[in-house]
């Protein structure tokens, strides 16, 4: 069997090559995106792979049917770029890879909260000005003394709310749906509730109609004064204008954030700091905020679950076998 692999970082090579060996299968990897101009690569090879990033027109699928390929594995969550009809109108088979790390996000999320929670930003500020004091306006609380509300439960959510339940922390979920096999680690409750009573407010939904700006102006007032906020989720989940307000105000501790509503134009880029939006210029300058370029998925384990779930998804459609990650 032979596969071709689009998209492929230098980072993610080995996994492939080990996964290749493993499953005796031959694997050309190239580094651009699967698109209609290099759809034509796919002469000779049995199955694709790629990342989802970059839109998909019907040229794309009409070039795959044209050479009898049956699947295309996409290895992130998103399929959005895809068109999923089309693909199924010439025979392709789309799956993606739903779940590959939720640790690998959960612990990024209670980094950051455990760096604002002991002001770590601020003592680096200071003593970057040769300034070596602490004062009442440093003083920290501890972990396991704080209730940490968690807005969304599922993978990410739970896999968060059972590091906080093991490091002592009261945790409280708002959450349409309901897990049963979280209710160890957490109680559920209203958003309200949650808003008015959480010392580290962290963010796991996906963004929908209902999400957008679920951080905003309004829920911003009712946060404690010492609330630190953690979105690991999508940066239109908070009103970034209405966040930077609130931090200005002091009306809320800190912020930890490893995505922006705007990141789509620098994060993962080389930019000069003039170029980049002026909301992330007014956020990096504040001490209580941290700012990561979207990289809380970034581990060892993701990635090597993210190869391994869409090849194996890939070698099982082709060979007939199905899988559970089919999602045209
Ligand atoms: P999931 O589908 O397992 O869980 C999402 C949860 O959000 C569900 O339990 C759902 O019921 C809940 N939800 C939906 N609407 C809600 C609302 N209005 N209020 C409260 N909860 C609501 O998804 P997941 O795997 O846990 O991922 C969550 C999000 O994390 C993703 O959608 C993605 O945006 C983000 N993510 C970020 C990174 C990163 O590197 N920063 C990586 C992967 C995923």
């Amino acid at each position: 069997m032979k596969i071709i692999c689009y998209a492929v970082l230098p980072v993610e090579k080995p996994y492939i090559s080990s996964w290749a060996e493993k499953n005796k299968v031959e694997i050309k990897m190239i580094p651009e995106e699967l698109s209609s101009n290099n759809a034509y690569l796919v002469k000779g090879f049995d199955g694709v792979s790629s990342e989802g990033i970059t839109p998909v027109d019907e040229k794309v699928y009409e070039t795959l049917e044209k050479h009898g390929i049956k699947q295309l594995a996409i290895r992130q969550v998103g399929v959005d770029n895809q068109d999923l009809q089309a693909a199924k109108n010439h025979g392709i088979t789309i799956t993606n890879v739903a779940v590959y790390s939720p640790r690998a996000i959960a612990e990024m999320g209670v980094t950051q909260a455990m760096y604002l929670l002991r002001k770590i930003g601020v003592y680096k500020n200071r003593m970057s000005q040769n300034d070596y004091t602490w004062d009442e306006s440093t003083i920290s609380t501890e972990i396991f003394n704080c209730t940490v509300g968690l807005i969304g439960a599922g993978h990410i959510g739970g896999a968060t709310a059972q590091i906080y339940h093991a490091l002592g922390a009261k945790v409280i979920t708002h959450d349409p749906g309901y897990d049963a096999s979280l209710e160890p680690y957490m109680d559920y409750t209203d958003l309200d509730t949650l808003l008015k009573k959480s010392d580290i407010i962290s963010l796991h939904t996906p963004l929908l109609e209902s999400t957008r700006n679920i951080i905003n102006y309004e829920s911003l007032k009712k946060m404690k004064h010492n609330a630190i906020l953690i979105n690991m989720a999508r940066g239109e989940l908070v009103d970034t204008k209405a966040l930077i307000k609130a931090l200005k105000n002091k009306e809320i501790a800190g912020a930890g954030l490893d995505t922006l509503s705007d990141e789509i134009t620098f994060f993962g880029k080389h930019k000069n700091y003039a170029q980049v939006p002026n909301d992330y210029q007014q956020l990096n300058e504040m001490p209580n905020v941290l700012i990561t370029p979207h990289i809380a998925f970034f581990t060892k384990l993701a990635i090597q679950n993210s190869m391994e779930i869409a090849l194996n998804d890939a070698k099982n459609v082709i060979l007939g076998k199905g899988s559970r990650n089919i999602v045209n």
